[in-house]
């Protein structure tokens, strides 16, 4: 299963929220946010097996790295995916070539 891709936008609502967001030298990690679709740098092939029904699960999201401050080990993604056959889920970094 593929859910059509979302793209999220960081609304930080604060000025400490705003000054978080982003990276100095690098414009593009810190937006490359979203929900469904296919997730950067990762073939279906990659995709987990469900620990409990043994099939592929659907990519959910990508989160990006938020900025600077809260970098992921050199501005990885966290991809998530889900089985929605008993909604068990699974996280991990990736790194992507999208910088
Ligand atoms: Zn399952």
């Amino acid at each position: 299963m593929e859910i059509p891709k979302v793209k999220l936008v960081p609304t930080p609502e604060t000025q400490e929220a705003k000054e978080i967001v982003g990276y100095k030298w690098n414009p593009i990690a810190g937006t490359r946010h979203f929900l469904g679709g296919k997730p950067d740098a990762l073939g279906e092939t990659e995709y987990p097996c469900c620990d409990s029904c043994k099939k592929p699960m659907t990519f959910y999201a990508q989160i990006d790295s938020i900025g600077d401050n809260y970098d992921l080990a050199d501005c990885m993604v966290i991809h998530n995916f889900v089985c929605f056959d008993c909604f068990s889920v699974k996280a991990f970094l990736t790194q992507t070539n999208t910088l």
